[in-house]
This record gives structure tokens, sequence and C-alpha cells, in this order.
């Protein structure tokens, strides 16, 4: 069992036993058909947590056929909508029971600040699933005035098996957004975790059986993208996958799925969204706002405000206090009170972020703060701001996922909209100006799925979330998220006596 007597303000090391790390197929724990492991890392130290089971192809086949049979023969999809409701919220109770452990295995696993993850994520992913299982006995079709003598409805079905891939930087939040509507629906799932953080899904999925969860409707498979990943996105039976994760990986996965069934896909992929704070924003609101927009999360969010744009007339002193900021934010032990930066997820995110701060230098960027590792073991790097950002320049391009700000500097709307846009992702955008007029151009113009307007990282279960150009397909969250977790059937039935 996990230890829950967790003091935040001490550092524990180790600071829970790690009770499951086997493959969890038809509500069982098994090793990989291989009896392969594979280690997962404490990013504060580099050192082995656990020993994970590695799935591969044939583990991969277990765990849909096991989704398979759960779907066809299993209580699921047949029960009903009411007592599917019931069970997903019986597994957010369970979840909010664990929360503190579960936040440890997280912050553990992931390196993220403790009280991150429990204050903050742990909610949201117990939040997504009591508003799921509210849906779970909403979803109903249409009825259809067509032409003829018929009688026309719409059945909104759910898929069958579905193929869940996340990543590592919110491991349970990204699992509650795929999971949650899969199982609303009448799903089964069989769910392919990052490698480098298993251990809080194996945790929280065995939770959900002993909340009711029928074996087989939600099983784990640890394992690798390019050997698991790679058989889920291209099984044959397989009905939909949903994957959240780097633009390069979608595309892959989309070539999969329309190599072996053409499976539909919904892709949540990267991102390098704009920050514009405009000649009559708040400047210190504004500065604490994309500091925050950027920095959260070590700076490993999809949606982090990785291009921040600032008008001339603000410039000097934006820079200035985004520079006090960053030499403020507090970086250390996760597990730490206070804390607000704790360790990248592994040494080849570290050292790749570590890469582009060279970059930055040697493109001519002026460096306000930062730029090295922070301490000498774990995977720390120490909170960057540049600025005299070029857009040609590297780190203006490309996602580097840490705490890495880039600020530039723009004259007037219709340049900053235009160099907004010239990118090929388009996740989110955040506008900060008092001038109602003002934003009303930048929220139309701006090309992404998500514009916050004097705020950032607003992520309501409620809301959907999703990306324009190469930032994605297909929406999550909300009534969206739903929606791509069934299909729909119409039925046609000739009416006997179209006079009545
Ligand atoms: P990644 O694409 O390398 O890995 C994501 C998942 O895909 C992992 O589970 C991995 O094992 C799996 N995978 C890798 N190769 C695969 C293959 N060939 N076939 C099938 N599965 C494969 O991404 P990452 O480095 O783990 O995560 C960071 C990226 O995710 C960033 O680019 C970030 O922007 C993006 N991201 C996007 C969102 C979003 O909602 N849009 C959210 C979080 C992260």
């Amino acid at each position: 069992a996990i230890n829950s007597t967790l003091k935040a303000e001490e550092p524990i090391s180790p600071p829970i036993e790690i009770d499951h790390t086997q493959l969890l197929i038809n509500g069982q724990f098994v090793d990989s058909a291989s009896g392969k492991t594979f280690p997962t890392f404490d990013p504060r130290t580099g050192d082995v947590i656990a020993h994970v089971a590695e799935g591969d192809t044939e583990d991969v086949n277990g765990a849909v056929d096991a989704a398979r049979k759960a779907f066809e023969q299993g209580p699921w999809p047949r029960m009903t909508a009411y007592e599917r409701c019931r069970i997903i919220l019986r597994c957010a109770d369970l979840l909010e029971k664990h929360i503190e452990d579960v936040a440890a295995l997280e912050t553990w696993d992931n390196g993220k600040p403790y009280e991150q993850a429990l204050n903050i994520e742990l909610p949201m992913v117990i939040r997504t699933f009591r508003y799921y299982a509210g849906w779970a006995d909403k979803i109903h079709g249409l009825t259809i005035p067509a032409d003829g003598q018929f009688h026309v409805q719409t059945l909104h079905e759910p898929y069958g098996v579905t193929g869940l891939i996340i990543p590592w930087n919110f491991p349970l939040l990204l699992y509650s957004w795929k999971v949650a509507p899969s199982l609303a629906c009448g799903n089964t799932i069989v769910l392919k975790t990052a490698e480098q953080t298993p251990l809080s899904a194996l945790y929280v999925s065995k939770l959900f059986h002993e909340a009711g969860l029928p074996p087989g409707v939600l099983n784990v498979v640890s394992g690798y993208g390019a050997t698991a990943g790679a058989a889920l996105s291209s099984h044959m039976d397989v009905d939909k996958l949903s994957f959240t994760g780097s633009t390069v990986t979608g595309k892959i996965i989309l070539g999969l799925a329309a190599k072996s069934n053409l499976k539909p896909v919904t892709l949540e992929l990267g991102g390098k969204s704009p920050f514009i704070v405009c000649e009559d924003a708040d400047v210190d609101k504004a500065v604490e706002l994309a500091h925050n927009a950027l920095f959260f999360n070590q700076g490993q969010c999809c949606v982090a405000g990785s291009r921040t744009f600032v008008h001339e007339r603000v410039y000097d002193e934006f820079v200035e206090k985004a520079k006090a900021r960053a030499l403020k934010r507090i970086v250390g032990d996760p597990f730490k009170k206070g804390v607000e930066q704790g360790p990248q997820i592994d040494d080849a995110q570290f050292n790749k972020i570590l890469k582009y701060i060279k970059s930055g230098i040697e493109s001519g960027a002026t460096l306000e703060s930062g730029g090295v590792r922070h301490g000498s073991k774990g995977y720390y790097v120490q909170p960057t701001v540049f600025s005299d950002v070029q857009d040609d320049m590297l780190i203006a391009k490309d996602e580097i996922f840490g705490p890495v700000q880039s600020i530039s500097k723009y004259k007037n709307l219709d340049e900053v909209i235009q160099r907004a846009n010239a990118t090929p992702f388009g996740l989110a955008a955040g506008v900060f100006t008092q001038n109602i007029d003002t934003a009303n151009t930048l929220t139309r113009a701006l090309k992404a799925g998500t514009v916050w307007v004097n705020c950032y990282d607003v992520f309501d279960a409620t809301i959907p979330f999703g990306g324009f150009k190469m930032s994605g397909q297909g929406r999550e969250k909300g009534i969206y998220g739903l929606t791509s977790f069934l299909q729909v059937k119409a039925v046609v039935t000739p009416l006997k006596n179209p006079a009545w």
C-alpha cells in the first residue's frame, strides 16, 4: 500500500511502496508475455523507482481480446446507462478517497510539484469522471422528418474497443480526458501509458475495478511506443483510437490506423502557442500570467505560452518584470511545500532543453535569466527567459517543452496576428488587453483551438479542447469529447399507416 503519511514540508525518498507494476488485462495483473520489464525513473535523482512489465504485440493482442469479449459479451454496454453512470461516479469517489497516495505516485514518477498534483490536477481528474458519468444517461439520437413514409431515427452507439495512447506530462489528467468519455459511452478500453510514467494509471485502474468496473472493460498495457503503441494503433480489432502526444508520433499513428483497418483517430498534438500582451494590458498581471503560461508543469505543457509577443510600448517594462519573476521562481524537490518547479521528466528532455537554450544564445537572443541546470543531480533546469527573440530562431519555432520563455517585440495588431499565426501549430493562444475591440479582433483572427483572454490554462471538464492545423484532429472534454467516442447509426423503418 502507498504510505500516505506524506509530510509536504520535507522531501521524502522514496515516498511510496509500489504495488502495481504488471499489466492489467481482463481485471488481473499479469506479467508480460515475454517476461520483460523496463525501468521507470525518479526525475529528482535519475534513480530507478520500479521495474514495470513491458507490454508488446502479444500483450496488446491479449488486452484487445479481453476488451472485445467485454464489449460483445460482457455487462458493460448492456447495463442501463444509469448503472454505468453510478459505477463511474464510484470510480471518482474512490479516487478522491485515495487522492494523496495517487498524487504522491504522480509526483514521484513525473517530477511535478506534489501540491500541483494534489490540489490542481487530481481534483480535475475526479471532476472529469463525474462530468462524464453525468453524460452516460443523456446520450441519445434524433428522430428525423425524412422525405417519404418512413420512421427515421439515429442511435448514438459506442464504437466498441477503443485504443487510448497517452503521454507523460499529465499522466492522469490525460487518462481522464480519454477514459471517462469512452466509458460513459459504453466502450471498452486498451490503454497504453507513456513509458516514462506507467505507475499512476495502473494504481487508479485497479481502484476502478474495486468500484465495480467489470473485467476486460479497462485494460492497461505499459510499454514503449514503437512496440506496444504501434501494435495497438495497427490492430485490426481496435475500433477507435485516441492519442495525445507529439505531432511526429501523431502522424505515425494516423498512418498505422490507415494501413490497418482505417479506424477513426482523434489526435491531440504539440503546440507553439502565442501569448499576446497588448499595449493597454495590465503589465503586472500579464507578467504573472505569461510566467505561469510558460513555466507551469516545468514548461512541459502542450499549450505552453511559448511565444510571448509584447507590444513595444510596454516591452521593456515587461521584460524586466518577467526576468524578476523567473529569478524568484522556486525550483526544488517537488515534494517540498512551496516548490513551484520540479525536475524535467528525463535525461532526454533535459538534454534537449539545454540544447535549445544553447541555440537561443548562439542565434543572438538575449539571455535574461537561467540558461543552465539547477543543482547537480536530477533533471532540474533553471527558469530561463530570453528577450529579443526573432521569429526565425529555433527557440521561436520548435516546441521546446521546457522552462524557457521567449519574448518578442511587436508594433501593431496586424503584424502580431500574422506572426502569431505563422506556425504549423494551432493549439492555444493567450490575449492580454483591456480593450474589448482588440480582444474581439484577436479571438477571431487567431488560428487556435482555444483562445484565453486575460486568463490562461483554464481547463474545465466542460470546455472543449483540441488543435487547429498540426496540433490535432477532433476535440476532447465537454460534449465534443463525448461525440468522439460515439458513432451514429441511422435506422429507417417504413410507416405502415402513414396517415397516423
Ligand atoms: P510522444 O509522441 O513521443 O509519446 C506519446 C505517447 O505515444 C507515448 O505513450 C508513447 O509511448 C507513444 N508512442 C510513441 N511512438 C509511438 C508509435 N510509433 N506508435 C504508437 N505510439 C507511440 O510524445 P511525448 O514526448 O511523450 O509527449 C510530449 C508531446 O505531447 C509534446 O509534443 C506535447 O505537445 C504533446 N502533448 C499534447 C497534448 C495535447 O492535448 N495536445 C497534451 C500533452 C502533450
